[in-house]
């Protein structure tokens, strides 16, 4: 297909771009680095600041072993202070993968002529969702490539579709989509639909990458791309995820990318992203990419430690993009979201696991983590994390609950914490086998004994008898 922005039927126009490459190298270029600027910037973003461009960048500019250790401490203790131990779980469920784009680095690619191509239909919708809830899943994010049958009708079907299935106990509580970029209307249609999160990635905010790398369809625009998520708050999701694709350009350019298009959030709409994702590139079926930028292991987990120390407040999610040893590592560094349980083949979730080997012409790449999802509760329980599904703030309408977790006094330990808690013995209840069960409860245990408010403390355990007595949904 040739590219033809005039036929890219763009209806709104009030959007401005606002990467400036310049501007970004610039900051990467002279920002001036010194123990004392690092540990000043380190300082500042744990008294619970977001960093600035050049803040961030002296990060970035930061090579001394010495000094990337003292950002990497700095994140564990900014996880350590203000977020505490609850890691939120979810799993992408792949809805089609039909898509006229040709993303170089992804295995949908409309060129792919090795890829099954399908579209759940209703049936296997369900089907998916009801093994997903018998797993003991309660958040999903649909993905969809970007596809005409794909428009937003079609994805706040799904969604709908979604929400309406119960197995036994189970039932999804939040909906967040990964789709392509809409107009302000369909952003409204799926709105209504009740999603949680709108998800879209940049991939690269360099403008000569991202031409290199999207060859041809609507995903060449880098600008209708960029504006997406405006539209999204324009017709009223104030809950959108950036993302940047590491590896396909300079990953300090891109993390410079993320903070910028946090900024522009933050002084438009008065509220930065809900989360930022930092997918590296994995293995696909015809990946076609220039391999220079790929990220080492010690780089990624720098750049998630310079991520989190610049946007304090933000969601980080980590996928099973990555394997559970970087995981364990990233996680330390105040990850808030991590898939579990994760099967991205078309139709996988329904299959049983002994034929459930990965299948790359039904996958968009290759994942690193094939835990279940009980395995991955069980080792973050061992790891004295408290694996968590809650979906409060969402459901009572508290938006920004990133920014209220960071900067309301109490409102971990008062509203988090509890809930977290609250949906773990739901799971340890309705699907754990005996021994996480035991080892969970456990937890449970020594975090309520670490309640200080003996009033509040009485209260929960009274909830959480009311939910091993048959309750559901209990939330603060
Ligand atoms: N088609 C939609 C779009 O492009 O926005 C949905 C997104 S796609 C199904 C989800 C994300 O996966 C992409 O935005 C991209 O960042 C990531 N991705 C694509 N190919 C990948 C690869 N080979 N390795 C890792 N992540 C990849
Ligand atoms: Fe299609 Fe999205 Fe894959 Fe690009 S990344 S080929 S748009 S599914």
């Amino acid at each position: 297909m040739i590219f033809r922005p005039e036929k890219l039927k763009i209806k709104d126009q009030r959007m401005k771009p606002f990467i400036d490459s310049d501007e970004l190298w610039g900051y990467i270029n002279n920002a001036a680095v010194s123990k004392e600027r690092v540990r000043e910037v380190i300082a500042k973003s744990l008294d619970k600041n977001r960093l600035t461009l050049e803040e961030t960048a002296v990060l970035i500019n930061a090579t001394d072993p010495e000094l990337i250790e003292e950002i990497k401490q700095g994140a564990r203790t900014l996880k350590e202070k203000v977020y505490g131990q609850r890691i939120v779980l979810f799993a992408p469920l792949y809805i089609g993968n039909l898509c006229t784009n040709n993303c170089a680095y992804c295995g949908f690619k409309v060129s792919n002529k090795q890829v099954k191509r399908v579209t759940l239909n209703q049936e296997d919708l369900v089907a998916q969702v009801k093994a997903l809830e018998d797993s003991g899943q309660k958040r999903l994010i649909l993905v969809f490539g970007e596809h005409p049958k794909y428009n937003a009708d079609f994805i706040a079907e799904s969604v709908r579709t979604v929400y309406s299935v119960k197995s036994g106990p189970g039932e999804i509580r939040r909906v967040n989509i990964n789709a392509a970029p809409m107009d302000i209307d369909g952003f409204r249609t799926v709105k209504d639909a009740k999603i949680g999160t709108y998800q879209i990635f940049q991939e690269t905010y360099h403008q000569e990458t991202y031409a290199q790398v999207h060859m041809s369809g609507l995903k060449r625009n880098y600008d209708w791309r960029l504006t997406a998520l405006d539209r999204a708050q324009e017709a009223g999701i104030d809950d959108v995820g950036i993302g940047a694709l590491f590896g396909l350009y300079d990953w300090r350019f891109e993390v410079l990318g993320l903070v910028r298009h946090t900024n522009h959030f933050e002084a438009v709409y008065n509220v930065g992203p809900h989360t930022i994702s930092f997918p590296r590139i994995q293995y696909a079926s015809e990946l076609n990419i220039n391999k220079s930028h790929m990220v080492s292991d010690a780089e990624f987990t720098r750049l998630v430690a310079i991520l989190r120390l610049a946007v304090p407040y933000t969601g980080l999610i980590l996928t099973a993009r990555e394997t559970a040893a970087i995981r364990n590592e990233i996680m330390q560094f105040g990850v808030s979201q991590i898939d579990g349980g994760t099967n991205i083949e078309m139709g996988g979730y329904s299959k049983k696991k002994e034929n459930a080997d990965q299948d790359i012409d039904l996958e968009q790449f290759q994942i690193n983590d094939n835990r279940t999802l009980n395995e991955i509760m069980d080792e973050l329980i061992e790891q004295k994390y408290i694996p968590s599904f809650c979906t409060a703030c969402y459901r009572l309408g508290r938006t920004g609950e990133h920014f209220m977790e960071f900067s309301v006094p109490g409102f971990i330990k008062r509203f988090c914490q509890p809930n977290a808690l609250m949906t773990l013995v739901e799971y340890l209840v309705d699907y754990a086998p005996q021994d996480t069960k035991e080892k969970g409860f456990q937890l449970v245990q020594e975090k309520l004994d670490e309640i200080e408010d003996i009033t509040f403390r009485n209260q929960l355990i009274q909830k959480i008898e009311q939910i091993k007595a048959g309750s559901r949904d209990l939330y603060y």
